[in-house]
């Protein structure tokens, strides 16, 4: 048997609460525990107790007691990472959580790296990848939907929808290699019609997976939003306003991919991401200070383009010229400063492009709530629903799904241009791998790496 060495972190938030785990998972794990626990009702040791028993007792250091606690006793393979798992519910204070940890790594234990429970219970089997990723999705959700689409990931439905797809691909690739073998016994006459029908299924099921995607993104991670408009339309006002409503709640996005600097705000349960609101702030006015080229990279970069118009003066060149830069994209009109009476109005409407206008004053706030509406009107409710659908919202699955779908174009072209049989193996077998990747297998050691690495301590 191969020894694994034993893992030890805290599994609880830092910061004092009512109780705190420390999770320890290994070979050992039961062992090291052992040397430093004494069980208050009974003699036995950790290592004759029943799996699955919560045990009371005290963890001992050279016969002092440090702490009141309850040690839960999971035996490999039923446990989270598929090895011995011990856990130890003790009290919640950081002295007390950390003093126990260095207990349990002085006995034998080492740190376990972010992620590196979970990276164990994939790599034993535990969970697909696509499972291990739902776990710190679950962990960071923002929202119901966000929470509900991650527990249906970590419940295996996108690895049910992937492994079926798998399966018709495989079964596919089978039948043209046995055929191709044996021709004598399996004939492939009339096969092309029936792995047209097929393929095309296959296609349709990963666009609709592929295309739920950025809905599902928007919900899952806030709104991509940018604030353009000509100089003194009131963007910073607008900010502000944003950014110290009572109900806003301001959070710095952590992430790596990101290359704006963005701020997550949360009104009433629509997240917005704000990009580049410190080029806002600092620098005043975007479209000026940027260009005209930064502005538009900003907003093809969005979801969502928030367009301040100064509605007390006429429509000028440069309202224009954003007009004309947002065309294509997703974007709501304020008329901002109605508190000075408008001259532009929404009768202008048509001059807007046909962008949903919304009668604004960054200075009493009149507006907002319509705005609000607005925005969850046209990316929550209008665009994601609560129901059946699959949601695939990691980046990494959508490349494979992508990827997966290429390869089965290729398919239905080669089988509309009669090309010979073995060229369809070849297509079919890359985006069998594509799919494999989704749920992790085929990936490279360095991906899985780099996954687990972004998960939080103890996890
Ligand atoms: P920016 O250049 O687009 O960022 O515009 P600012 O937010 O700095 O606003 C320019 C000026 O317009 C400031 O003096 C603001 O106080 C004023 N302002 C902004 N919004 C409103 C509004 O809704 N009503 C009124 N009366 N003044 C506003
Ligand atoms: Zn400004």
């Amino acid at each position: 048997m191969k020894v694994v060495d034993t893992i030890a972190a805290i599994a609880t938030a830092s910061g004092n609460s009512g109780i705190g785990i420390i999770r320890v998972s290994g070979d050992e794990a039961i062992e090291i525990v052992d040397k430093i626990f004494k069980s208050v009702n009974s003699d036995k040791k950790l290592v004759n107790v029943k799996s699955h028993t919560i045990n009371y007792g005290h963890i001992v250091d050279n016969d002092k007691v440090i702490d009141e606690v309850l040690v839960s006793v999971m035996n490999g393979p039923h446990s989270y990472t598929g090895e011995d798992v011990v856990e130890i519910n003790c009290h919640g204070g950081m002295i007390v959580i950390r003093k126990i940890l260095e207990i349990v790594l002085k006995n034998g234990a080492r740190t376990a790296e972010p992620g590196e429970f979970t990276k164990r219970a994939f790599l034993n089997g535990r969970m697909d990848l696509s499972q291990a990723e739902a776990v710190m999705d679950v962990i960071n959700a923002k929202n119901e939907f966000a929470l509900s689409s991650s527990i249906e990931q970590l419940n295996g439905r996108v690895s049910e929808k992937i492994k079926s797809l798998r399966k018709k691909i495989i079964y596919n690739i089978a039948f043209i290699e046995s055929a191709l073998d044996d021709p004598e016994h399996i004939s492939i006459d009339g096969y092309s019609d029936k792995l047209s029908k097929i393929l095309e299924e296959v296609n349709g099921e990963l666009s609709r997976l592929i295309n739920n995607f950025d809905n599902g993104r928007i919900v899952k991670e806030g709104v991509k939003t940018v604030i353009l408009g000509k100089p003194n339309a009131g963007k910073s006002s607008l900010l502000n306003l944003l950014l110290g409503e009572e109900r806003a709640i301001v959070t710095d996005i952590e992430g790596t991919t990101r290359d704006t600097l963005e701020e997550s705000i949360n009104l009433n349960g629509v997240f917005l991401n704000l990009i580049d609101t410190a080029g806002i702030r600092d620098s005043e006015d975007v479209v000026e200070q940027i260009g005209v080229n930064k502005a538009k990279e900003l907003a093809e970069k969005s979801d969502l383009v928030i367009f301040v118009a100064d509605a007390s003066k006429e429509l000028d060149e440069n309202d224009k010229e954003i007009i004309n830069l947002i065309k294509d994209k997703q974007a709501i009109v304020l008329l901002n400063k109605s508190d000075l009476g408008t001259i532009i109005n929404e009768k202008n409407v048509s001059e807007f492009d046909n962008k949903p206008v919304i009668t604004f004053s960054a200075k009493t706030g009149d507006g907002l709530d319509e705005l609000e509406n607005k925005i969850r009107d046209l990316f929550y409710e209008g665009k994601v629903k609560y129901n059946d659908e699959l949601y695939i919202t990691n980046a990494r699955q959508k490349e494979s799904l992508i990827n997966a779908k290429n390869s089965i174009e290729e398919v239905i072209k080669s089988v509309e241009n009669d090309m010979p049989e073995d060229f369809y193996s070849i297509d079919l077998m890359d985006a069998y791998t594509y799919l494999g990747q989704i749920i992790g297998e085929s990936v490279e050691d360095d991906l899985v790496n780099e996954i687990f690495s972004k998960f939080c301590m103890g996890k």
